[in-house]
């Protein structure tokens, strides 16, 4: 039976292998499916449908994959400001992550799902946290798909600084409670849950933590993912703690192939892009968070090379800490920070960065059979952006005005596995007004306890 049909879309972006754009088109939807796609007469032509949305003023994508998102920071907004890369992960972030307690992360968690799901993402990898169970939760009965890993950490002192006492744990520790994510979150959900290892970050790693995680991802068939090259910062203190860059070091520990993912890599060496390339390498970037903490990943970034050369380049609003969590804006900042740092307009045209968001993302996600395009046979997930908007006028190019006009705010509907989660705006799977009256509350309380409150005023009298 034809579940679901959406019909009459103005503009609908397949993203599939020729990048066809289909005018008057529509999708059949059957057990959560893709099951046709084609012009609305030639859908209609197969029968009716059990329920119709009509697309007419709308432009239709596969769903958006933020391919790197910490869903408990999602509270941390405005604790993180006008600080370098040491100060925003030792004395801000870091102190935030530790005062976290379930509740306070469950309000992080909530909120988050929130502002993704209202800007088109239905997929989003989550950097990897301390209540995994929570995040998979939450995104499991808003109806969303999801990575989540269990954080983890065994160095506890770096060049850079020394980790909050919340966070020690031993080797053996960490990989235990890791694998023991694994093997109870993944494939949760109807299989939209997907639970992988992680290690935070290179510098706070030990080669033993590295490598045997790597052997678990390996067993349990899934991805591994760190945050590597994001700052000179992190380069210098690999080179100092290691005597070689971030990413050498793990192909010295025999680790880089198709299931890791590394976050952000802007400051990679020419011989670590080489790397990226010859072991199939998936690279994420972020680039509100660097323009926001002036990484230099744009500056010093070689991601539209790695682009044009077919690498699995997604993208990530990776944090609320930087301000916006909105991926067609992600969208927009990866494509005009590197036109306008390279003094090069034709540099990350928007058919790549879309790219980054849908096909890319699937691929980052290990799960480009299922999802990131529009294509008979995968999953239905996709959204509806309403071009009804001053902002999408005058609409000539869809592909254009998504990347440089567009902002999370025109979008209409979500959809994930067939089943409608956003409708007019509005989320239908959780209620909007309880959440954000959650976090409202829980604010002070979370304030209070990182100890941030006196580095956060305003600058300017409060009368
Ligand atoms: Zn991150």
């Amino acid at each position: 039976m034809i579940e679901l049909r959406i019909e009459e879309a103005d503009w609908l972006l397949t993203l599939d292998k020729r990048r066809r754009i289909l005018s008057d088109g529509a999708i059949d939807v059957e057990a959560g499916r893709i099951a046709a796609l084609g012009k609305t007469a030639d859908l209609r032509a197969r029968g009716g449908a059990a329920r119709v949305i009509s697309a007419r003023g709308k432009v239709v994508t596969p769903g958006l994959i933020d391919s790197h998102i910490h869903t408990t920071f999602q509270m941390s907004r405005g604790l993180a400001d006008e600080v370098d890369s040491r100060a925003f992960l030792f004395e801000r972030m870091y102190p935030y992550e530790g005062a976290l307690d379930e509740e306070d992360a469950w309000v992080s968690i909530r909120l988050c799902l929130l502002e993704l799901l209202k800007c088109g993402v239905t997929t989003f990898i989550d950097a990897g946290n301390y209540q995994p169970h929570l995040t998979a939760r939450a995104a499991g009965e808003a109806g969303m798909r999801c990575v989540v890993a269990r954080s983890t950490f065994d160095v506890t002192k770096s060049a850079m600084g020394a980790l909050p006492a919340a966070f020690i744990e031993t080797t053996e520790q960490a990989l235990l409670r890791a694998e023991e994510t694994v093997s109870r979150l993944d494939r949760a959900y109807d299989g939209r849950v997907r639970a992988w290892f992680q290690f935070r970050g290179l510098n706070n790693a030990s080669d033993r933590l590295v490598t045997k995680l790597s052997e678990l991802a390996g067993r349990h068939g899934v991805g591994l993912q760190t945050h590597a090259c994001f700052a000179r910062s992190t380069m210098e203190s690999s080179q100092a703690q290691h005597g070689v860059t971030e990413i050498e070091r793990l192909e010295r520990l025999g680790v880089l192939g198709p299931a890791m993912l590394l976050v952000h890599a802007g400051w990679a060496s020419t011989r670590e892009l080489e790397l990226v390339r010859e072991r199939d390498v998936k690279v994420v970037a972020a680039p509100s968070s660097s323009l926001h903490n002036a990484y230099g990943n744009i500056v010093h970034g070689r991601l539209p090379e790695l682009l044009e050369e077919g690498v699995a380049v997604g993208i990530g609003s990776d944090h609320a800490s930087s301000g916006i969590v909105d991926l067609p804006q992600e969208m927009f900042l990866f494509a005009c920070a590197y036109k306008e740092v390279r003094e090069n307009a034709r540099v990350a045209p928007p058919e790549r960065v879309i790219e980054m968001a849908t096909v890319n993302g699937a691929r980052c996600a290990l799960q480009e059979d299922r999802i990131g395009s529009l294509e008979v046979g995968k999953r239905a997930d996709l959204v509806l952006f309403d071009t009804r908007r001053a902002e999408w006028q005058p609409l000539y190019n869809p592909v254009a005005n998504l990347v440089y006009s567009a902002t999370g705010k025109s979008v209409d509907t979500v959809i994930v596995d067939g089943r409608v989660l956003v409708e007019g705006g509005r989320v239908l799977t959780f209620d909007e007004a309880e959440v954000i009256e959650a976090a409202r509350r829980r604010s002070s309380v979370i304030l209070a306890k990182t100890g941030l409150a006196d580095k956060i005023r305003p600058r300017w009298p409060v009368e």
